[in-house]
């Protein structure tokens, strides 16, 4: 088990998505879960503060909110896929408005890869990850086994 590469962890079939868009992408995000409101319906759904909100309004799906993006909405998002508890991330950012939160965002990014975390940054990528037959199946992501880092760090640090 130490040896292992990789953990496995099961993505179950009642996915725990996260919804997040930049100002300038809400509207795109609004209409994309409102299109796509039927297959949401049957996920749990979590966002940033502003986004979240919005969608609840506009949309009348249940979104629970974290706190806006600039006040560290990313971050407690990282740190819930961490603890893994999200499974699975939309996010539209905006690759041409420089943000207050840059690094939360690129934090996000890299927690998502870390942690094999589906991720869509863009409306195409969302509508190919929402037909995917691993929609309606669980899926195992693979984590690289740091266990085993931290088990030679240690035999370095008591030699
Ligand atoms: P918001 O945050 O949903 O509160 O606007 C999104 C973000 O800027 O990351």
């Amino acid at each position: 088990m130490i040896n292992d590469e990789f953990i496995s962890f099961t993505i179950e079939k009642q996915k725990r998505i996260a919804l997040i868009a930049h100002d300038t992408k809400k509207q795109v995000l609004i209409d994309w879960v409102e299109k796509n409101k039927n297959v949401l319906k049957g996920h749990f759904l979590c966002g940033t503060g502003t986004t979240a909100r919005l969608i609840a309004d506009k949309v009348g799906l249940p979104v629970k909110a974290y706190n806006s993006g600039p006040l560290g909405g990313d971050q407690q998002i990282g740190a819930r896929i961490v603890e893994g508890n999200i499974d699975f991330v939309i996010f539209f950012w905006d690759p041409l408005a420089s943000q207050p939160h840059d690094p939360d965002i690129k934090a996000l990014l890299r927690i998502c890869a870390v942690y094999d975390i589906p991720l869509a940054t863009n409306r195409s990528t969302a509508d190919f990850m929402l037909t995917s037959k691993y929609m309606s199946e669980e899926y195992d992501r693979h984590v690289i086994n740091y266990n085993k880092v931290i088990h030679g760090r240690l035999n370095e640090f008591n030699k």
